[in-house]
């Protein structure tokens, strides 16, 4: 970009790139005012047994929504949360509500484990630790009731403090997975030092499990080693039948996609709970 030629080329490059810290700046401010007056809310998506097809998990994923309708989607508005610092006060309300939310399940006398995800910067932020312990403690979560969907980039950075904080928090029953697994730079090598529970295996591989042998073969791969360490293997993505199909016969422990239920509001997977329950 650097090299654009001539002055022209230079002012419309800071022209862009002025336009972009504006728009940055503009998410940034409606995004504090979203999580002051509560335009923020958790839904949640479940995950299935491969075999029973019984809901055993739930993934929290942020929305920001006015009237139903998605303001910003979370690809939008989390690199800007990341960006601005504003990450650590959004994954705390994220982590907050979600404790609230595995009480609530809890006292509905239908517990179900939750999945957080949880961004580099806030898990590497100095208050994370001490913040999860007192809410596990607040809201009574026993152990397994609550996962921590990490990405390699996380488990990566940090050395060895980073695996000791893994250790800890794993210690106090929190599970912990390795989302959107495949996509990033992580030799399969990592696998065996990270102390994770479970691996996500990204959507991206699903999508092209049918139509490509190339990707089948390395899903099969990734499921058969992933199962050999000892961890669960969860698909992501899962939109047609014959993928939990596939899945299902490679292997996979637990699905989760369209095919089995988009994100909805608490309420909504609360009347589907107590429906599969009678
Ligand atoms: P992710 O953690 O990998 O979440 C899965 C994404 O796939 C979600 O997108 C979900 O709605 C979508 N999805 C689920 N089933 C299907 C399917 O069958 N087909 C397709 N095409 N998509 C499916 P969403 O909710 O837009 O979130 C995108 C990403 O934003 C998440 O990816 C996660 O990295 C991040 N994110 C969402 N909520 C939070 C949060 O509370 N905190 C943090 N730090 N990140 C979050
Ligand atoms: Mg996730
Ligand atoms: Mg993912
Ligand atoms: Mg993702």
């Amino acid at each position: 970009e650097m090299k654009l030629a001539g002055r022209g080329g230079w002012r419309r490059y800071t022209a862009a790139m002025s336009e972009r810290a504006a728009t940055l700046r503009n998410i940034e401010g409606a995004l504090r005012d979203a999580l002051a007056h509560e335009t923020l809310a958790l839904h949640y998506q479940p995950m299935v047994d491969a075999h029973s097809g019984r809901i055993v998990g739930a993934e929290a994923l942020l929305r920001w929504q006015v009237n139903g309708h998605d303001v910003f989607v979370p690809d939008q508005f989390i690199p800007v949360a990341e960006d601005s610092g504003l990450i650590a006060e959004l994954g705390e309300w994220v982590l907050h509500q979600a404790c609230m939310q595995s009480r609530q399940w809890r006292q509905h006398r239908h517990p179900i484990p939750i999945s957080v995800n949880v961004s580099p910067l806030q898990f590497r932020h100095e208050r994370f630790q001490p913040q999860l312990e007192s809410l596990l403690d607040s809201y009574g979560i026993g152990s397994g009731e609550l996962e921590l969907e990490l990405t390699e980039r996380t488990m990566m950075a940090g050395g060895d403090a980073t695996t000791r904080l893994l250790q800890r928090i794993r210690q106090r029953g929190v599970r912990l997975s390795l989302d959107d697994f495949g996509t990033g730079y992580c030799s399969l090598s990592y696998l065996k030092h990270f102390p994770v529970d479970a691996l996500k295996i990204d959507r991206s591989f699903v999508h092209d499990v049918i139509a490509d042998p190339d990707t089948a073969a390395i899903t099969r791969a990734i499921i058969a080693m992933a199962r050999s360490l000892g961890k669960t293997v969860i698909a992501e993505g899962v939109e047609t039948a014959a993928q939990a199909d596939f899945l299902r016969e490679a292997g996979c422990t637990l699905l989760q996609g369209f095919h089995y239920g988009a994100p909805m509001p608490a309420a909504e997977l609360d009347r589907w709970l107590a429906a599969t329950a009678a």
